[in-house]
């Protein structure tokens, strides 16, 4: 612990980001870096408090409690403060392999279990966790590591995503051959086609796929396993195969006009936006354009607000976001104490946005949509909403009830579904291998990665369901030592 009254002496200062107007000229980040001075103050806020609750890593309420990859927040604190930028470094890749995604988009669990957050606000440890992984390929301490030895072994993995990616870096570490294939045209899973490119680059998932490349992981794109190569196939051509596909099938909402022109999936409108700005900086109008249209997004979650940040920028001229929930208190409740997860109000870069275009925050909460009307040409133009109240039925558990005289319609031109996801959408892939599903999502048989056939596992969304970029981090790390166990045991 390098300053014994850093966190009596120094508040915690907001990460920089730039004016919420300015951003939606154009589709860069919209967060920064702190400067060297003002990341040293923030990283002797640390306490180093003995017991650290922000690296434990567990659901608590259901929420995820403190870093799920356990990083060693406190050291990497203290190593900033005293300036020791490399060891710093050093310490933050020996539990995340990718840290420039997590210290952009992770909603730092870690924050909100930080001891220092029972009394004061949090150390800013997402931000400083950024800088120090900023610095690091800027002083260009990032190199490629290429392993000095090969088992002889094969393994292919299914799906680039963040869970695909850290398996990949890990085995391939560990001297295996490694193969990546991926239905998509980039590699990247939701990080590249998902997270819009204002919360994370694609040159920042294009930098790091570059690197696994020179590593030795071989990509082998636009190859839909199960359809493009069959599953026996790669069977035959590896000692074992991880499924990392995601859980992208996406809920659908069933009322009336749901078919309706103009009535979409979230991802439809958020993947075209990506792709069409990395192929050709809109200048092939292959994107869903909602300049000048009123907008409403259904569903109060991240996904959501990622569309309402796209339709700002498109210039639409106005956006809601419906959802089903009440507003968040300010404060925590008697019922979300430390170190839960806080399920307080705050104001995402979406919302800021949407406030700074059109004055108010576009979120409309405990509401619900009834039906979709169209015009005579099948182009939605209304929703009928209606308010809903939670309240708790005599068995003690809490339903949602309409309140009577509360119905309203909204003007829409384009309406974008984003009320979560069912599960794994390769149930094709699942079926040709054999392989257990247990509601939508591919079943382990040991509680971890294994799955029913022999040499097959399976890692983050698709066995876990929707979650974090952090879990899945996680969760590549934790199916590589499995298969490392596996390989080692098996005879070529
Ligand atoms: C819009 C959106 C925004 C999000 N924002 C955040 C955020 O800010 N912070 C955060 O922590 N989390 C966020 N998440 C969640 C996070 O992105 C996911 O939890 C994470 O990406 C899951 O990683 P994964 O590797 O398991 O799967 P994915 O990232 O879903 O990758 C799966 C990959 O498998 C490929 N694939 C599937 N089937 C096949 C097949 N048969 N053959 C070949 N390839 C196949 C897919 O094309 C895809 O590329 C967001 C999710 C969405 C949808
Ligand atoms: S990965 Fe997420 S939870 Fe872990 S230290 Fe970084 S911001 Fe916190």
């Amino acid at each position: 612990m390098g300053k014994a009254t850093g966190f009596m002496e120094y508040k915690r200062e907001k990460p920089t980001e730039r004016k919420p107007i300015a951003r939606l000229n154009d589709w860069k980040e919209y967060s920064a870096c702190f400067s060297d001075s003002m990341l040293k103050k923030q990283g002797s806020r640390c306490m180093d408090c003995g017991t650290p609750f922000c690296h434990m890593g567990m659901e608590i309420q259901g929420s995820t409690t403190g870093c799920p990859i356990h990083n060693l927040i406190p050291e990497w604190n203290d190593l900033v403060y005293r300036g020791q930028w490399k060891e710093a470094l050093d310490r933050l890749l020996k539990t995340n392999n990718f840290p420039e995604f997590t210290g952009r988009v992770c909603p730092a669990p870690c924050e909100g279990s930080c001891t220092l957050a029972i009394s004061d606000p949090a150390v800013t440890i997402k931000n400083i966790e950024r800088t120090i992984i900023d610095k690091g390929f800027a002083n260009g301490w990032i190199t490629p590591r290429i392993p000095k030895k090969k088992t002889g072994k094969k393994v292919a993995i299914i799906g680039s995503g963040p869970a695909g990616l850290a398996s990949a870096d890990q085995l391939n570490q560990a001297g295996h051959s490694v193969t990546v294939y991926e239905r998509d045209d980039r590699a990247g899973g939701l990080l590249m086609y998902g997270i819009p490119n204002m919360k994370l680059d694609k040159e920042i998932v294009q930098r790091r796929i570059g690197l696994l490349q020179q590593e030795g992981i071989h990509f082998v794109l636009n190859t839909e396993v199960g359809k493009d190569i069959t599953a026996e196939e790669l069977q035959q051509q590896y000692d074992a195969v991880i499924l990392c596909t995601g859980a992208q099938k996406q809920r659908d909402l069933s009322i009336e006009g749901r078919n309706a022109e103009g009535v979409h999936f979230a991802m439809e409108y958020l993947t075209a936006a990506t792709k069409s700005l990395l192929d050709s900086n809109f200048n092939d109008g292959a994107f869903i354009d909602t300049k000048g249209k009123d907008v409403i997004v259904i569903g109060g979650g991240d996904t959501g607000a990622d569309c309402v940040a796209t339709a700002l920028r498109q210039n639409c001229r106005s956006v809601v976001q419906f959802g089903k929930h009440p507003k968040l208190p300010a404060e925590r409740t008697s019922d979300n104490m430390w170190p839960a997860y806080p399920n307080v109000y705050t104001l995402e870069y979406a919302y800021e946005e949407a406030e700074a275009r059109f004055g108010s925050d576009p979120r409309e909460y405990s509401i619900q949509t009834k039906k979709m009307v169209a015009d005579e040409y099948g182009r939605v133009k209304e929703l009928h909403t209606v308010e809903m109240e939670k309240v708790m039925g005599e068995d003690g558990t809490y339903f949602f009830k309409e309140v009577p005289g509360t119905e309203k319609v909204w003007p829409a031109q384009y309406v974008f579904i984003a009320i979560g996801f069912e599960g794994t959408e390769s149930a094709f892939l699942t079926t040709q291998l054999g392989v257990e599903t247990k509601n939508h999502l591919i079943a382990d048989t040991n509680g971890k990665f294994k799955t029913n056939v022999e040499g097959i596992f399976a890692a983050g969304d698709a066995r876990r369901g929707q979650s974090l970029i952090v879990w899945a981090i996680n969760e590549g790390r934790e199916v590589a030592k499995e298969v490392e166990e596996y390989l080692g045991l098996k005879v070529v």
